[in-house]
């Protein structure tokens, strides 16, 4: 049985057949996208910001400058909303009507946290580190006390939240399916292209995987 809304405000009005509250559905969707946006009021106006983010169980984390006019909103004690998108492909119907895109999102709400212990700061930016090359951490140059200090960290748990997905052909009608155009699913996906060394490499180190593509 499918998992219901954790909240009234979460639950999808518009093509509710495509909803999931499963909270597995929604870690995977973020753990599968490179980057959300953070949405939130600024001067009685809305902005969305992109950015990194990772998780750790139930908690959602991005960091930035402690200086970032986005963090410090972030510390303030109001809702955002963090959104995580995965296009999966562009789909051509025989009408204009019927074109569509496959995708899966997680939109996440809720009164973020900023996390002010150096242990768990630390724990954390290494899971940041980690998740976009695993091994990496602990090969780097340790973190200085002035580098944790100038960098903010928000923790968000995710306890309101829903995903929305779309996979599959168009939805023509059924007059439609024989108008003399194509129709189906052009495939998109996320990559990494070949890496580029820095001047300093010279061919001495191994470049990083990344874990990031969207298949
Ligand atoms: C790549 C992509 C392209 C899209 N293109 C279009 C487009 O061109 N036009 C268009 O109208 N819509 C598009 N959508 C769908 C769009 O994201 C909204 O779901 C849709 O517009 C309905 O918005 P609403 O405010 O009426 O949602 P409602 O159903 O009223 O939203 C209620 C609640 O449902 C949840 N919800 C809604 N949408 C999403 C979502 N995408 N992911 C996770 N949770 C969600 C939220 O918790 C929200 O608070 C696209 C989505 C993606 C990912």
């Amino acid at each position: 049985m499918k998992a219901k809304p954790h909240t009234d405000f979460v639950r999808l009005r518009r093509m509710h057949e495509r909803g999931d509250y499963d909270p597995t559905t929604i870690h995977a969707i973020l753990d599968a996208a490179p980057l959300c946006h953070v949405g939130h009021i600024i001067d009685d106006r809305p902005v969305v910001i992109p950015t990194f983010h990772w998780r750790d169980g139930d908690t959602v984390y991005w960091h930035g400058s402690a200086a970032s006019r986005m963090l410090r909103a972030n510390a303030a004690g109001d809702v955002v909303c963090l959104t995580a998108t995965l296009l999966d492909g562009f789909v051509f119907a025989r009408s204009a009507f019927h074109h569509s895109a496959n995708y899966r999102s997680a939109m996440v709400f809720g009164v973020p946290r900023k996390v002010t212990d150096d242990a768990e700061k630390l724990a954390s930016l290494k899971g940041f580190t980690e998740r976009l090359s695993p091994g990496r951490w602990d090969g780097l140059r340790p973190v200085t006390a002035q580098e944790l200090k100038a960098t903010a960290v928000l923790a968000l748990t995710i306890s309101e939240a829903s995903a929305k997905t779309r996979s599959g052909p168009p939805g023509d009608d059924a007059e439609d399916v024989t108008w003399p155009i194509w129709g189906g699913v052009l495939p998109v996906h996320l990559a990494a292209a070949a890496p580029i060394d820095d001047s300093h490499v010279n061919g001495a180190y191994t470049p990083p995987a990344t874990p990031f593509t969207s298949d």
